[in-house]
């Protein structure tokens, strides 16, 4: 049966969200875009009402989501601020290998020590040569008695300052190539981390982003995630449930600038009527909700594929990031054009979400690789 409406559990879950989004993100969106700054007072006050994690399972401190529960709430907070949205949602990406592969004691140790420190954690998977080709990476992981010796560069971490610990790609058998990618639990405060300052960047400055070297970096064995070559694996298992949460962000966003707009646009007279009664301006705005009502049906599509077991989930996951992303890119666009000079001004926030969603239609893999995926499923 298909039904859009929401049930009564998932209405609770957008309510919630959306009143934290309305007290802590709205407000605050401004401000972190300004100072570029990790937001450790909303993410204390996500961890107090329950916001963080939220698709982690209760006994780990999450609120057991399924990913159609994730879409909505990750919608919410994007509405607000997609940077600060990030600085909690990168958590549940750097935290889904430990929920795919961790062994018991490890769930206990690691989800524990960020539940217990109200912390964040960080995914490290990219490096300076391995962008959208993982199988690049050049990092090693060698293992020397009870331990792996870790060497390597990463860059583009989000959270990775502010981070507990990083969850690694990194291969452990250099000769084997890609095909002993692993994946490894690296405490942050471990000797031999060199965290250079964080990245400037065109939006989400909320979020912070760090390259990382590792010179001789010691951890335990008992800090690998699964076997030794399952990190391929496990990077792109954790892309399939996460990708849909970067759509729904840029679903809120894309939902924010559209509204803004629109109320905009039926207060602001030229030729003496609102300019929303220009019909080019209408047709603009009625592309926009249009649009934001397509990526919905889409993610939310995607979400109910991967909570069923559909075997296409992956590729559904792939064009829910896609279109949400590039739709927002547009509807964002679109806002400012309509709002012309107040549009381009730091008075609104439709600049910002201009900024902020361009980042959407590269990170988790860039719109060009979700096609990649997109075109190797629909040709099996
Ligand atoms: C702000 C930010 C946050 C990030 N957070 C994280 C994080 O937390 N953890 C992490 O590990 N990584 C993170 N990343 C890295 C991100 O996932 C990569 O930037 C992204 O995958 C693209 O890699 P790249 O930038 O090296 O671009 P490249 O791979 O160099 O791509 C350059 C261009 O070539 C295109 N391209 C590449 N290969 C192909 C192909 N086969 N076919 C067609 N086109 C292709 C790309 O689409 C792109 O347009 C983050 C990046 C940014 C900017």
């Amino acid at each position: 049966m298909i039904d859009f409406r929401l049930d009564d559990k998932q209405l609770a879950i957008q309510a919630k969200y959306r009143d934290f989004t309305a007290r802590w993100i709205t407000p605050n969106a401004r401000k972190y875009d300004l100072l570029a700054e990790f937001p450790w007072e909303v993410v204390k006050a996500a961890y107090k009402e329950g916001i963080m994690n939220g698709p982690l399972p209760t006994k780990f401190g999450g609120n057991g989501y399924s990913l159609i529960e994730g879409a909505i709430a990750a919608e919410e907070l994007g509405a607000g601020c997609i940077g600060i949205g990030i600085g909690i949602e990168a958590n549940t990406l750097a935290l889904t290998p430990l929920l795919l592969a961790a062994n018991e004691e490890q769930q206990k140790r690691f989800y524990g020590m960020i539940h217990e420190q109200q912390g964040v954690a960080a995914y490290a998977l990219t490096e300076p040569n391995a962008g959208s080709d993982v199988q690049g990476i050049k990092s090693t992981a060698i293992r020397k008695g009870d331990k792996y010796i870790i060497n390597g560069h990463k860059r583009f971490i989000t959270n990775a300052e502010v981070s507990s610990f990083l969850t690694v790609f990194a291969l452990t058998d250099p000769d084997r190539g890609s095909r002993s990618l692993s994946a490894i639990v690296v405490p942050t405060d471990s000797p031999g981390i060199e965290m250079k300052p964080h990245m400037l960047k065109m939006g989400q400055r909320a979020s912070v982003q760090n390259e990382i070297i590792f010179h001789d970096v010691e951890v335990p064995v008992a800090n690998l995630l699964g076997e030794e070559g399952h990190g391929f694996l496990i990077a792109m298992k954790t892309f399939d449930r996460t990708r849909n949460g970067v759509g729904s962000l840029a679903l809120g966003a894309a939902r924010t600038a559209y509204e803004t707009a629109m109320e905009w646009s039926k207060k602001r007279i030229q030729f003496g009527k609102p300019i929303s009664q220009q019909q080019i301006i209408g047709f603009m705005l009625a592309d926009m909700a249009t649009n934001i009502e397509a990526a919905r049906s889409l993610v939310w599509r995607a979400a109910s594929a991967f909570d069923h077991g559909d075997k296409k989930a992956s590729m559904y996951s792939a064009m829910a990031k896609l279109y949400a992303s590039d739709m927002a890119m547009k509807v964002a666009t679109d806002a400012v054009q309509v709002m012309a000079g107040d549009g381009y001004s730091q008075d609104y926030l439709v600049e910002k979400i201009m900024r902020d969603v361009k980042l959407n239609q590269i990170y988790e893999g860039t719109n060009q690789v979700q096609r990649l995926v997109i075109s190797k499923s629909i040709m099996k």
